[in-house]
């Protein structure tokens, strides 16, 4: 925190209550996969009571429509890269290695301000939060029969980036003003509940809403460093063989160190790739690239210590840091889920049957991608708000 009050957090809680209030609104909300780690912290709940199925009674008593699983849209991600990512592979002799991936804004700006050559290398998919907004306003809608400028969409993430990241003219393509209306971080929420008087402890869990409320359990690791890596590698190996791996197979990316890097072989393919989490390692790990010290096919880079589980959104709790012990609740979760594969996620698959076609379809590109060379470091809109202050 500022010791003399200076900085202050953005805080977007009073947009959600309007939107709330507005009876014209259908109010809908995502959750990313690492705040369910983390929510309960400040309300000094334990691990096993702190669960996304009672974080989502918390908010319908607030007032949201609807209540769904960022993770969902995490499968898509996964669906959209893996298929972008073995794509690129086969037309190897005209691409540049290594393709990163691109769900971390704060890794996309890193890149875009320290090393813009390589701007092209990360991938072209969207986050899963962008992609959420996209597919909640489209396909939702039409789901819902109802006009997209009618529904107001939120999402809760450990993350500050995140809230310029929806603000980037370029990712929102879904037509109806921002695919993302508002970015509340985990540290919000639990102002937005209490705000509420709403007694966390004393709720039942209930299940987040159909159909995206669905999530895979590789879905749910893309909180923690190396999840987005594993399970892109788990879809991968299906699109190369047709067959699944064992779930657990490439779970060498996972763990705590700043720069891991691991070889594996699907059908005959050796895949060499590499995860840095903290953008001091992410710097040493790109300097290695350019002097040809390292060689790799397939990066992920996520920009705070630990992934998303260690975001700049979550509760700070001064003293401690808990990543590793957050990322533990997500393996856990994973290990649980009995949909263990994006491609096998029911809703994911009803998704392109019924709207998008298939991965990297024309739909799909039109709303599920974008091109980060087209992304403005500090958009018009962010701009105003910062003058506001
Ligand atoms: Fe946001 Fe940090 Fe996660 Fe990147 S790693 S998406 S900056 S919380």
């Amino acid at each position: 925190h500022c010791p003399t009050g200076a900085l202050r957090e953005r805080d977007d809680i009073d947009q959600v209550m309007q939107a709330l209030a507005d009876p014209e609104k259908t109010v809908l909300v995502q959750i990313a996969p690492a705040v369910r780690t983390s929510w309960g912290e400040y309300f000094g709940l334990k691990r096993e009571q702190a669960t996304v199925k009672r974080l989502a009674a918390a908010l319908r008593r607030v007032g949201f429509d609807y209540i769904f699983d960022t993770s969902f849209t995490a499968d898509l991600t996964i669906m959209e890269e893996g298929s972008e990512f073995i794509k690129r592979l086969k037309n190897k002799e005209n691409e540049k290695f290594p393709i990163f991936t691109s769900c971390c804004p704060g890794w996309i700006r890193f890149v875009k301000s320290q090393h813009p050559d390589m701007v092209k290398q990360l991938s072209t998919a969207k986050s899963p939060q962008q992609m959420f907004g996209a597919i909640a306003k489209t396909y939702y809608a039409k789901l819902l029969n109802i006009d997209p400028s009618k529904i107001f969409s939120v999402s809760i993430m450990p993350c500050v980036a995140k809230k310029y990241e929806a603000e980037v003219p370029a990712v929102n393509s879904a037509g109806s003003g921002r695919d993302v209306d508002v970015v509340l971080t985990t540290r919000e929420v639990e102002r937005l509940i209490r705000s509420e008087n709403i007694q966390v402890e004393h709720l039942p869990e209930e299940e987040l809403d159909t159909p995206f409320g669905i999530a895979s359990g590789a879905a749910v690791i893309f909180g923690a460093t190396g999840g987005v890596m594993e399970a892109a590698l788990r879809s991968a190996y299906y699109l190369v063989t047709g067959k699944n791996p064992d779930p657990d197979a490439f779970k060498d990316v996972r763990g705590m160190d700043g720069w891991k890097e691991s070889v594996f072989n699907i059908d005959g393919i050796e895949i060499k790739v590499a995860i840095a989490s903290g953008l001091g390692n992410a710097r040493k790990l790109i300097e290695a690239i350019r002097s040809g010290e390292v060689e790799y096919d397939f990066v992920e880079i996520m920009a705070c210590p630990g992934g998303c589980a260690g975001g700049g959104g979550q509760p700070i709790c001064e003293g401690q840091e808990l990543a590793c012990e957050r990322s533990e609740v997500l393996y856990g979760l994973d290990k649980l889920n009995e949909i263990r594969f994006s491609h096998e996620n029911p809703s994911i698959i009803k998704c392109y049957e019924d709207y998008l076609g298939e991965p990297l379809s024309e739909k799909s590109h039109e709303l599920l991608h974008t091109d980060k060379s087209e992304w403005e470091l500090n958009p018009k809109c962010c701009e105003k708000k910062v003058e506001k202050r």
